[in-house]
């Protein structure tokens, strides 16, 4: 394979197409590759390649097989292929395709996309053909994908370390806890969760075990309560197959509205907001739609409006997941912290909130995301807005803030070194604070609008439509 033209085909079976876009993401950089070691990329209908060859040097398989027509196919360009590697989890190991074992047939099939011909289990790739290489990943590292490329070509061993072992799952890790629980079934290992959870610091998530074995899990095991998870519940929400998910308590609210019972929501203005953003509508037309799901009242709400301003030094946490962190990872300046506002939730109040760990203090909490779903059989863009019935506003102003891990941190570091002595300091752990909390439904905007856009562009929503 040295000296010869290597001829590639990407093809895809059921999957996101996720890992084909990762490998189109690479730009410039999958051109001077192709160029530089002779490769042709024979088959890729992403990139407009669609003429199939007889016979090719590798060929790559994203997305799991999911019917007999699909392992027809898969067989026939294991044989028609010198080389095939399995593309990204759903391939390797089933994905999120193999939660179909969950739904009957005649629901499958109600499916957009539904496979035409008879469904089979779904299974790792390896389980109907020989695959040669695993790319791991959801979606796959591309970089990982030009090595690959670049091994071949060379005629060299792609060391794949770990990876090098036949997936298999032969048993699964949960992790239960008061808030949050790890399906291990449903978890592909894809390792979002630990990286979202180290990059806060505080590493309650790792991956366990090695080769076939491997999983996620907290040490030894132990419910995700008896390690320092702080309950921001991130992890949840960058989770891409709903394996780890907090408890709900949607059910018990729902039955009480529709007992009619008066309950009054209090909606937080980031919210509120991200709602607006994510579904495009006016966030009137989601406070009808709110209040039609039998509340009494709406009111906009900011635990800032019990925040009292202060010139003695005081560290405000924004939720039990900062008071949680500062504590244990900062013990020394308890003597400054506050208790987290709204640790008390009025009586007939359902708070609805972008912060998962304000369901520690009770369970009339809804995230923005459990909103979302309940709202998605009502038709808001039909409704008339309406004004919220009251809106607190925050009750201090000109504060320092610390949003984030990052900023938290040398923050802290900066009143430990006396750097500061004096006034209220608001504290945020999630990276972009509030507005990509661990509740928020999932944003249209880009991951990497940074922290002082996404707040003006959802005050703006805000502004905009409502009287602030
Ligand atoms: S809730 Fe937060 S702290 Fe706990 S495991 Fe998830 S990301 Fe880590
Ligand atoms: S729990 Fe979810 S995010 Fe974590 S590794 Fe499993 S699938 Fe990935
Ligand atoms: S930053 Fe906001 S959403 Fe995130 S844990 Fe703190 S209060 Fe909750």
């Amino acid at each position: 394979m040295t000296s010869n033209k290597l001829v590639v085909g990407i093809y895809s079976f059921s999957g996101c197409d996720g890992c084909r876009h990762e490998i189109l993401n690479l730009g410039d950089a999958l051109l001077e590759l192709l160029e530089k070691y002779n490769v042709t990329i024979a088959y890729e209908p992403l990139l407009g390649y669609v003429g199939e060859k007889e016979e090719y040097d590798v060929v790559f398989i994203e997305g799991s097989v999911t019917s007999e027509k699909e392992v027809r196919k898969l067989v026939e360009l294991r044989s028609r292929s010198k080389v095939l590697v399995a593309l990204g989890s759903c391939s390797f190991l089933g994905g999120i395709p193999a939660l179909m074992k969950d739904l009957k047939e005649d629901v499958v099939k109600t499916l957009t996309n539904a496979p035409t011909s008879k469904l089979v289990m779904v299974l790792p790739i390896s389980n109907y053909v020989k695959v040669d290489y695993w790319l791991r990943g959801c979606p796959i590292n591309n970089v990982e994908f030009l090595t690959l490329i670049k091994k071949l070509v060379e005629g060299k061993f792609f060391r794949q370390g770990e990876r090098r072992f036949d997936f298999c799952r032969t048993s699964v890790v949960n992790v239960n806890g008061k808030l949050l629980n790890l399906d291990g079934e449903k978890c592909i290992v894809c390792g979002r969760c630990v990286s979202v959870c180290s990059s806060l610091g505080v590493n309650a998530l790792g991956i366990i075990n090695r080769g076939i074995d491997i999983a996620v899990s907290t040490p030894f095991q132990e419910p995700l309560d008896n390690t320092p998870c702080i309950s921001c519940g991130l992890c949840t929400a960058y989770c891409p197959v709903g394996a780890i998910n907090h408890v709900s308590t949607t059910q018990l609210i729902q039955d009480m509205l529709r007992r009619g019972e008066k309950l009054v929501a209090y909606l937080e203005y980031e919210a509120l907001a991200a709602l607006a953003e994510s579904e495009e509508v006016h966030p009137g037309k989601l406070i009808t739609a709110i209040r039609r799901l039998g509340f009494d009242k709406v009111v906009l709400w900011t635990p800032l409006a019990e925040v009292r301003p202060s010139t003695d030094l005081s560290i405000v946490p924004m939720s039990y997941a900062e008071y949680k962190y500062i504590t244990q990872f900062y013990p020394d300046l308890r003597k400054y912290l506050t208790q987290p506002p709204a640790t008390r939730i009025p009586y007939r109040v359902v708070l609805i909130t972008q912060c998962i760990s304000r369901k520690v203090y009770g369970d009339y909490v809804l995230t923005a995301r459990e909103v979302q779903t309940i709202l998605k059989t009502s038709d808001i863009t039909e409704l008339e807005p309406t004004d919220p019935d009251h809106i607190f506003k925050p009750s201090i102003y000109g504060y320092l803030r610390a949003v984030g891990p990052y900023e938290l941190r040398g923050v802290l570091e900066a009143v430990r070194k006396g750097i500061i002595r004096a006034g209220a300091m608001v504290t945020y752990i999630c990276p972009n604070g509030c507005l990509m909390g661990g509740g928020q439904p999932y944003s249209r905007l880009p991951f990497e609008v940074c922290v002082e856009c996404r707040e003006n562009y959802y005050d703006k929503i805000l502004k905009t439509y409502l009287t602030l």
